[in-house]
């Protein structure tokens, strides 16, 4: 398993791949099914990210089949069973690296500054997401439109980057012994750029 700082560069160099329209086929052909499927194989990553279908994680990361274990949600938040999931992965797969990654234009978090009625259980995850706006919300003529919602989504962002690293338990141990690290990114849908925040 690679170190923290290898499983980033990992995904960097991916990104990097990935803006320049490189795609590797064999990460996705049938030999890579075949060595993902022994008892050893592991993903190096987790990441939690938003179910937006404009934003494909292992393809904007540059990865293939068994490289990253994937956490979606509307917003990018995660309820009781995506925090299991994720301490799932730092115990039982070792990843080294967990990634938060929240985008550009997400209509949910755009949703939760707007405050539109909602229909059947859309509340919940809009409702998640809003919680972490208060502050932000009360600020709000202080900020350009635009502004406002760059700032949502970054706030959003850490907000479940701090739901992960205070109520995963076993991500929390594995973080204190130094071998698993958790960061916050932002991609561009337009550019397909990952920022680290
Ligand atoms: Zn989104």
């Amino acid at each position: 398993m690679p170190s923290p700082p290898e499983a980033l560069q990992r995904l960097k160099d991916g990104n990097q791949r990935y803006l320049t329209g490189s795609f590797e086929p064999a990460a996705w052909g049938a030999n890579r099914r075949q060595e993902t499927i022994k008892p050893d194989s592991f993903p190096f990553a987790a990441a939690l990210a938003c179910s937006d279908s404009r934003v494909p994680v292992e393809l904007l990361f540059g990865q293939g089949i068994g490289d990253i274990f994937v956490v979606r949600s509307a917003g990018n938040r995660a309820d009781n069973f995506g925090l299991a999931s994720l301490d799932f992965a730092a115990a039982l797969l070792h990843v080294s690296l967990i990634v938060v990654l929240g985008h550009t234009q997400c209509a949910t978090v755009k949703l939760a500054l707007d405050n539109p009625p909602l229909p059947g259980k859309v509340p919940s995850v809009v409702d998640r997401v809003r919680g972490s706006l208060v502050r932000l919300r009360n600020q709000a003529s202080l900020f350009k439109p635009d502004e406002l919602f760059q700032k949502a989504i970054i706030h959003n962002t850490h907000a479940a980057l701090e739901e992960v690293t205070h109520n995963c338990p076993m991500v929390r141990k594995r973080m204190v012994a130094g071998d698993l690290q958790v960061l916050a990114a932002l991609y561009d849908l337009e550019s397909g750029v990952v920022t680290w925040l």
